[in-house]
């Protein structure tokens, strides 16, 4: 693709923009009030807005491989802390996608460099779940597993932490596990019973009163 195309394509999308509402980029400035924070993989396949039919606006988005929230990253931390904190969503969803490359790297003897701290939050998430995963003999069937299982634990790592542990309590902020299904575009709920997994991790991750 020429990039110049891009700013060809802006110029057109501001003028669709303005044609359905003239005052779209001056409400657009004054600020952003997102009801969900979305954590999604930066799978170019996998845009966010997009394919919940949402607009800018509407959702608070942090993107890397493999949608992944470890414990120790800078990153995606500030951006839960920013979300719950100060723009107040009330829904936090971790989507993961089948067919990621990610989750298939990690699930291969290979030494990616810089990818390798990485990817073995994948690997931790395989070692959790081994009993499970071993027993799937078929190996496309694994593999969609340990995505499924991956969107899982992230979730817990989200709930993890003090903000959203403090902003469940006092109005009841929710954390949601999808797939997005590359194959046929569905968004899959994963349905993880937030109540019971929040319950069960609670003895051990607690940290607010
Ligand atoms: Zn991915």
């Amino acid at each position: 693709m020429d990039i110049e195309q891009i700013f060809e394509n802006n110029k057109k999308w501001i003028a669709k923009q303005l044609q359905t509402n003239e005052n779209y980029f001056d409400e657009l400035g004054k600020g952003q009030s997102p009801e969900f924070l979305y954590i999604g993989c930066s799978d170019s396949r996998v845009s966010a807005e997009e394919l919940m039919g949402l607009q800018p606006g509407d959702v608070f988005v942090h993107r890397n491989i493999a949608n992944m929230v470890p414990n120790t990253d800078l990153n995606s931390m500030s951006v839960i802390n920013y979300a719950v904190m100060h723009l107040k969503v009330n829904h936090i969803v971790v989507c993961g996608h089948y067919g990621c490359g990610g989750v298939h790297a990690a699930m291969q003897q290979s030494d990616l460099g810089i990818l390798n701290p990485w990817l073995r939050n994948i690997r931790d998430v395989y070692r959790i779940h081994r009993k499970e995963l071993d027993a799937l003999t078929d190996e496309e069937e694994k593999y969609k597993r340990l995505i499924e299982l991956n969107v899982q634990e992230q979730c817990m790592n989200v709930i993890k932490t003090a903000e959203v542990q403090k902003a469940n309590r006092e109005r009841n902020l929710k954390v949601y596990g999808w797939i997005f299904d590359i194959h046929s575009g569905e968004l899959i709920d994963l349905k993880i019973d937030f109540d019971a997994t929040l319950k069960n991790i609670m003895s051990i991750y607690k940290i607010t009163d």
